[in-house]
């Protein structure tokens, strides 16, 4: 096979990485407008951030380099929305954080939790219906479920409230180095106009 000439190598070698920081960026942004809209009861902050976001996000949407073979992406019903009528909106309805279908996903999950705890039991088809019925059973006597839920809630309250905690904590963490990165990359794109 022909040896690539170097200078050949090393020229498309920094075109794609232009193209990487722009998606990267372009993903990033993405990511930070779809986070701020989960947000539940935002603050004017929150807002002002989402604002920022969103004409960043379109900026980058719209960006075209002919040279890297950057094109500016379509404005889907969804893009449309988001650019056109998603702040307005947020700032209105006070979030949407409390509007998603998280808390039916939630539930989704826990059932499969349940399944998995059978899922791969030996025995068969007829133990896992015996293990089930158990798991009924726990759940559906009130007797055994008022004990079970004693020891429960006795060994998990400290526990549940520390993880509470931490996630709101990491939640609100992550939104704000969010913040930072939207005001480093709009203040970047300041300075080259
Ligand atoms: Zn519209």
């Amino acid at each position: 096979m022909e040896a690539i000439p170097e200078e050949h190598c090393r020229f498309n070698v920094a075109k794609l990485k232009k193209i990487l920081v722009h998606y990267k960026t372009l993903l990033k942004t993405l990511d930070t407008v779809m986070s701020t809209l989960h947000i539940i009861v935002p603050t004017l902050d929150d807002c002002e951030h989402l604002k920022k976001s969103i004409i960043l996000l379109e900026k980058l949407w719209d960006h075209e380099d002919p040279d890297l073979g950057i094109k500016r992406l379509s404005k889907t019903v969804k893009a449309h929305l988001i650019f056109g009528h998603a702040y307005e909106l947020f700032v209105k309805l006070k979030g949407f954080g409390d509007k998603n279908e998280e808390h039916i996903e939630k539930r989704h999950q826990i059932g499969k939790n349940l399944m998995d705890r059978v899922k791969r039991m030996r025995g068969g088809f007829a133990a896992q219906q015996k293990q089930g019925l158990k798991y009924r059973a726990i759940i559906s006597d009130d007797k055994v479920k008022q004990c079970v839920d004693k020891v429960k809630k006795w060994a998990s309250t400290k526990a549940k409230k520390k993880t509470i905690v931490t996630e709101l904590e990491m939640k609100r963490e992550r939104i704000e180095k969010r913040k930072c990165y939207v005001q480093r990359e709009t203040n970047k794109r300041a300075r080259l106009i």
